[in-house]
């Protein structure tokens, strides 16, 4: 049988949202497809003399709400496909916490973990120039995403410069502060998991100080959001990442886990704790599971294993629409990824807007915006999820569906 790809989970979402909004099914056709999908070929020359070719793609879902917005990947399992689900759910992440931009996403199929920094950076150049046309400050703006990071984007920025012949910091987000950075955009995506959890489990009466937490994935998003949680009071008993997980019942310090995968590569071994699979992990007893890694995590297959109370999606599209329906009956409470990990775009708009104005926030002034943003946008999907009877995804998804196809109706459509 066909493992349901991230496409097929989005067009099934979008489906299920346009269903229950009673969608013009012509607007409902337009939004199944990107606006745009731009296909390069990224050939660098490797460190060894070689001559490499890379393909990449940015796939620009929608613009009715604003320029497009989304990050690109770096992961040797990209294809269009999942780029363009990627890309759909950015214009949906956008809209539900209502800030101006649409969607978009670039991934290049390569393995970063077997280049060296010269050959990621002249890959980022060579795909920047690629793909200029397409993008710039009001047109579309890049941002870190899988196995990228605040340095390529800074490379992103510089080749754009040297293009334009002056210096445009808000062609990119997610820089490093020196270069006109924001303050917070690096914990941004995790702080806004982690007041998602907490706005769920006061919903579901569930005391967070002390709430059980179990993390897939050790990069940005899955060990801020660790340490997060654990800051705020949680029991971290379980993280994971790509080589596997480690348990530890009695919960254990992000920060020392951080560590130790920085001088091993991995999580695993760590000191006290079990180790164990991935598969594990996220079937591990705990009140609140946060998927912080890739698509399809989360399938028919495990669905009815989820011991967790809360699940708060920190990656995009961890979880099917089948196991959607199976944690659902199971009174398990999902906080969807256009909601859940919507701080990382949300703490880019303040970048963008800080680069725009030429201002600087304080980092307490752009964690106090993201927290309130978060909050209300949590409170939005809740109050439509009562008022459906539905589950926080489709209310998730009727909101921003909503939000667009409400922008495409009253822009009308040119010519
Ligand atoms: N890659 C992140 C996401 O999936 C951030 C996108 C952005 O900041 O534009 O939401």
């Amino acid at each position: 049988m066909k493992e349901q790809s991230a496409l097929d989970t989005a067009l099934e979402q979008l489906r299920i949202a346009a269903e229950k909004l009673n969608l013009d099914p012509g607007i409902h056709e337009m939004l199944k497809h990107p606006k745009r999908s731009l296909i390069v070929s990224i050939s660098i020359k490797m460190d060894n003399g070689e001559i490499s070719t890379f393909t990449g793609c940015r796939v620009q879902h929608n613009d009715a709400r604003g320029p497009f917005k989304g990050g690109i990947r770096y992961h040797p399992n990209v294809t269009l496909d999942e780029v363009t689900a990627l890309a759909m759910w950015m214009t949906w992440k956008c809209a539900v916490v209502d800030i101006p931009y649409g969607g978009a996403k670039g991934g290049v199929c390569c393995n970063p973990k077997k280049m060296n920094l010269n050959e990621i950076e002249r890959l980022t150049r060579r795909y920047t120039s690629l793909i200029l046309d397409v993008i710039g400050p009001y047109r579309d703006v890049p941002a870190p995403d899988v196995y990228t990071y605040a340095q390529t984007m800074a490379w992103i920025m510089d080749t754009y410069s040297q293009f334009k012949g002056y210096s445009v910091s808000e062609c990119v987000t997610g820089k490093p502060i020196s270069i006109g950075g924001s303050e917070g955009r690096a914990e941004a995506t995790s702080l806004g998991v982690v007041v998602c959890a907490r706005e769920a489990a006061k919903v579901r009466d569930l005391k967070f100080n002390g709430a059980t937490v179990a993390v897939q994935g050790y990069g940005n998003v899955g060990w801020n959001a660790a340490k997060i949680a654990y800051d705020m009071g949680c029991k971290v008993v379980a993280v994971s990442d790509s080589v596997g997980g480690i348990y530890c019942q009695k919960g254990l310090n992000p920060y020392d886990v951080y560590e130790h995968k920085s001088k091993t590569g991995s999580v695993v071994n760590y000191k006290g704790c079990k180790n164990i699979k991935n598969e594990e992990l996220l079937e591990t007893k705990c009140d609140i599971l946060i998927p912080a890694a890739l698509e399809n995590q989360i399938t028919k297959a495990n669905a009815d294993k989820i011991k967790a109370k809360i699940v708060v999606e920190g990656a995009n599209g961890p979880t099917t629409p089948e196991a959607d329906k199976i944690l659902d009956e199971k009174g398990i409470m999902l906080a969807p990824d256009i909601l859940a990990n919507s701080g990382g775009v949300t703490a880019s708009y303040y970048e963008w807007v800080q680069n725009l104005t030429r201002e600087h926030w304080t980092l307490e002034e752009v964690n106090q915006k993201l927290e309130n943003k978060m909050v209300k946008a949590f409170s939005d999907v809740y109050n439509i999820m009562r008022k459906e009877e539905s589950d926080m995804r489709t209310a998730a998804l009727m909101l921003g569906v909503g939000r667009v196809a409400e922008a495409i109706k009253t822009l009308g459509l040119w010519p």
